[in-house]
């Protein structure tokens, strides 16, 4: 478990750079090919996962050392820039927190072992989507796609969290169910509800977990959303919804399934 923690505030500390940099990468990507002659003059974030080196997005300093360790970074900086003391968001020490504290859960729940390093996978994967949809309502394709495909590579491999059959059809099924709920929504509201990604991250739950843990995970997600809806009383992410309620159904497992044959039986 500790190691697992260790692990994950490093993991956080990385995630937290995917978060801000993937989707104004996103964005270059689609401005590159929206410009026909390639040439256009778009102004791009020149951001990759790997460089620039850390810096104040406000003043462009570099991070010095000590702030890049995972949480204690962020205290020694007090929250702030040391040049501009601009503030930085508690969504860093945030979802290292997260990604520390998720492993754990996941290294207690499955021991050590394959399991545990898919579960550890997974929960990272999940808190960064779910971060990114929050600051950006996007769950981009880079992880939502490969994560489906590593979720049902687990389950060939040993069948870790569903059986195969079930894992192929929890990806059938948290797509196309998702959709057919996206397009009754467009035909009776007149707007969107759902985004693809929502389609695309249930896909991926479904992959990872077998259809069985679909319907208690797209309930609780949506008591969540329809809370949140209420709240805010306009659009809202429906994928930290979808995440959390996913990764409940990963740790609480059995539990998890057993509450929604209950509720649907
Ligand atoms: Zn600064």
């Amino acid at each position: 478990m500790l190691l697992a923690a260790a692990a994950g505030l490093v993991a956080g500390s990385v995630l937290t750079v995917v978060v801000h940099r993937l989707p104004r990468m996103m964005e270059d990507e689609w401005r590159r090919e929206s410009t026909e002659d390639g040439a256009g003059h778009h102004a791009s974030s020149g951001l990759t996962l790997a460089t620039p080196r850390s810096h104040c997005p406000r003043c462009r300093q570099s991070i010095p050392w000590h702030g890049l360790i995972p949480l204690a970074g962020f205290a020694l900086l007090r929250g702030r820039c040391a040049r501009c003391r601009a503030p930085i968001p508690l969504r860093y020490p945030l979802m290292e927190l997260l990604c520390a504290a998720g492993a754990a859960m996941c290294a207690l729940r499955f021991g050590a072992g394959w399991p545990a390093a898919g579960a550890i996978a997974l929960t990272w994967a999940l808190v960064a989507l779910a971060f990114i949809d929050l600051e950006c309502r996007l769950l981009p394709d880079a992880i939502t796609l490969p994560m489906l495909w590593a979720g049902i590579g687990f389950n060939l491999a040993g069948g870790f969290f569903a059986a195969l059959p079930d894992a192929v059809l929890g990806a059938m099924a948290g797509y196309g169910v998702l959709w057919l709920v996206q397009r009754a929504y467009r035909r009776l509201r007149g707007r969107e509800g759902l985004g693809s990604g929502d389609l695309k991250l249930t896909a991926m739950l479904g992959g990872w977990l077998g259809w069985e843990a679909l319907p208690g995970i797209v309930f609780l997600a949506s008591l969540g959303g329809i809370g949140a809806g209420l709240v805010q009383r306009g659009p809202f992410a429906f994928g930290p919804w979808l995440a959390l309620a996913g990764w409940l159904a990963l740790v609480a497992g059995d539990a998890g399934a057993e509450a929604g044959r209950f509720l649907f039986s």
